[in-house]
C-alpha cells in the first residue's frame, strides 16, 4: 500500500524514525491514542492506523476521548469519523471542567491543571483497556517551545520526553510525532478530511502569554534563518553536558580532572586539535 502524497511520505518516514529512535511501539503493543479532536491528535491517529496497515510487527490501536463537560463539545464529530474509518474509540465523559471551575481563580490559566486531571483519566483508562502504551499528538513545535519556555520562564534546560515511563512505572506515555512539524501535521490533518474539533473550554485557543511570545519568537527566527526549528530539534538530541553548570552532571574534584582529561580531545575543534598536535 503506497502513501498516496510526499506529505503523508514525509510524515510517515519522520514518525517511523522517532519510533525506532526511542522504541517507541513494540510487537504486540496496544496503543492507547489520546484524541482530543484537535488538529495534532488526528494526524497522529491517521499517521499511526497508516504504519500498523505496513509495519512488520503487530499492534492495535484504540481511540480515547475525554470529554471535559463543556456542552458545546462535539465529541459526536469524533465519533462518526472514527466509525467509517474503522477506528475503535471510546468517549470517556468526566467532570473536568467543573473542577477547574471551582480550584481556579478566573484569570488563572487552566491548561497545566487540565493536561493533569487529563493524564489522570487516561493512565486510569489504560489499565481498564489494557492499553500497553499511551501515545500523544505533541510535534516538534511543542519540543522546541518547551525548551524555549523552560529555559527563559523556568531556569532548567529541559523539553520534554518522547518516551515517558510514569512515576510508579505502570504506564508508559509515547509522543511519536516527535519529529513531525506543526505545520505538517496540521496539514495532513486537512488533507485526510478529519474535522478539527474545539474542545470548547473558556480557554480554547487561548495560548498563555508566554507561549506566545515563544512562538511568534521561533516563527521570526525560523522566516529569517530557515532551519533555526531543525537546529534546535537537532540540540535536544546533542546535549554536551560538561558544558553546562550543571554540578550534578559533571563530577567534581580529582574524578573530574582525570575525566577531563580523557574527554578533552573528543571536544575540541578539528582546527584546535591540528594546533595543539
Ligand atoms: S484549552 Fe481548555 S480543554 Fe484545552 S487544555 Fe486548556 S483548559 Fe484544557
Amino acid at each position: 500500500m503506497a502513501y498516496v502524497s510526499p506529505l503523508e511520505t514525509r510524515i510517515a518516514r519522520k514518525t517511523t524514525k522517532a519510533i525506532v529512535d526511542f522504541n517507541l511501539i513494540e510487537d504486540g503493543d496496544r496503543i492507547m491514542v489520546g484524541l482530543s479532536g484537535g488538529k495534532d491528535s488526528w494526524a497522529l491517529m491517521q499517521t499511526l492506523d497508516q504504519l500498523r496497515r505496513r509495519a512488520p510487527i503487530t499492534f492495535s490501536l484504540v481511540a480515547v476521548t475525554v470529554d471535559s463537560g463543556y456542552k458545546d463539545f462535539r465529541h459526536d464529530r469524533i465519533a462518526s469519523t472514527c466509525k467509517e474509518r474503522g477506528w475503535e474509540l471510546h468517549i470517556e465523559h468526566t467532570s473536568i471542567g467543573d473542577v477547574i471551575d471551582d480550584v481556579l481563580d478566573s484569570n488563572a490559566t487552566p491548561c497545566s491543571l487540565c493536561a493533569r486531571l487529563r493524564r489522570g483519566v487516561l493512565y486510569r483508562l489504560a489499565d481498564q483497556m489494557g492499553a500497553t502504551k499511551i501515545a500523544l499528538g505533541h510535534h516538534m513545535d511543542d519540543f522546541i517551545e518547551t525548551l524555549l519556555l523552560s529555559l527563559f520562564f523556568g531556569g532548567a534546560l529541559r523539553a520534554m520526553p518522547a518516551r515517558l515511563v510514569s512515576d510508579n512505572g505502570e504506564h508508559v506515555v509515547i509522543r511519536p510525532l516527535a519529529y513531525v512539524s506543526e505545520d505538517d501535521a496540521r496539514l495532513y490533518a486537512k488533507a485526510c478530511g478529519l474535522p478539527i474539533i474545539g474542545c470548547c473550554c473558556p480557554a480554547c485557543g487561548d495560548l498563555s502569554l508566554q507561549r506566545q511570545r515563544v512562538k511568534r519568537l521561533i516563527f521570526d527566527l525560523d522566516r529569517e534563518h530557515p532551519g533555526v526549528k531543525q537546529s534546535m530539534l537537532k540540540a535536544l538530541s546533542n546535549v554536551k553536558t560538561r558544558h553546562l553548570l550543571d554540578r550534578r552532571l559533571n563530577p567534581s574534584g580529582e574524578l573530574r580532572d582525570s575525566v577531563a582529561l580523557r574527554h578533552e580531545d573528543e571536544d575540541a575543534s578539528p582546527d584546535l586539535i591540528q594546533i595543539s598536535s
